[in-house]
């Protein structure tokens, strides 16, 4: 099922990851283990792009995260200099709660971030610690936007750095900074739902929760969200796919949207309008 003919060709996948071979490698045998996932797709830059091109995107923000510290900032640098090469990429940077955050971040902006990433339980920092209010402060400072993994799911319902609260708590500080909550905000969909109706700067992608594999991949019925509500979000929710992290096919990220039969205007904002709202294009 491919993208509206209007479409094609013109789509940003908002939730996208590069990262180095020996790092991804790392990040996809932790997530076998722990969620039992196996992985197909390329994870080099130009395999990756070659295969989001013949699926009709145009561009896609290239997405790191440092599990520790020391390391985000030639993180920051490697992505940023692949997204250089590259006409597709959107390069956003990442820091971890023990670095300098300040300078990490202040750094990645001046060479050319477009935003920040925080795989919030990964990182075991998140939206409402204060370690990261140096990194918040950069990015309303810069007007960057911001993408979390602020959600409990897929195994994260333990973790004390994600929740609807949590986000809650960023929202209230820095009302001014453009979130968004990856996953649908899931398993708490509700709750961040009305985020996204309450605030204008708040965002969901719709990455792994919309899918027909949502049941039995995240543990999320799609149908969770109604078509109604795709409808009244538009403008708020990108879509989004974890590629090349996602255990199934690129084509059944969006057949659970195409599915649906929304109208034309909402799949624009889906696919692609909402994601340059967020990266501040318009
Ligand atoms: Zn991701």
């Amino acid at each position: 099922m491919p993208f509206p003919e209007a479409l094609d060709g013109h789509v940003i996948d908002g939730h996208v990851h590069l990262m180095p071979q020996k790092l991804m490698a790392a990040i996809r045998k932790s997530l076998t283990e722990e969620a039992g996932w196996s992985f197909e797709h390329p994870t080099d830059r130009e395999r990756m792009e070659e295969k989001l091109r013949s699926m009709g995107v145009e561009r896609y923000v290239a997405l790191p995260y440092a599990h520790k510290r020391g390391m985000s900032r030639e993180l920051n640098e490697w992505v940023l200099t692949r997204s250089r090469e590259s006409e597709m990429a959107i390069p956003f940077a990442t820091v971890h709660g023990d670095d300098d955050v300040a300078a990490v971040v202040r750094e990645a902006f001046e060479a050319g971030a477009r935003g920040l990433k925080f795989q919030c339980p990964v990182q075991g920092c998140g939206p409402a610690d204060p370690r990261l209010d140096p990194a918040f402060e950069a990015a309303a400072e810069y007007d960057k936007p911001i993408l979390f993994h602020a959600g409990t799911a897929p195994m994260f319902e333990d973790s004390p750095h994600v929740g609807a609260e949590k986000f809650a708590e960023f929202v209230e500080s820095y009302p001014e900074i453009r979130a968004c909550a990856a996953h649908m905000g899931t398993f708490e969909t509700g709750k961040f739902l009305n985020f996204a109706r309450d605030h204008e700067n708040v965002f969901l992608d719709t990455t792994m929760a919309l899918s027909p594999r949502s049941a039995d991949v995240l543990g999320f019925d799609a149908d969770g969200i109604s078509d109604e509500t795709l409808v009244e979000l538009a403008e708020s929710v990108q879509f989004g796919t974890d590629f090349p992290n996602v255990p199934y096919p690129y084509e059944d990220e969006r057949r659970g949207l195409l599915e649906r039969e929304l109208p034309a205007s909402v799949y624009e904002d889906l696919f692609r309008n909402t994601a340059e709202r967020f990266l501040g294009e318009r």
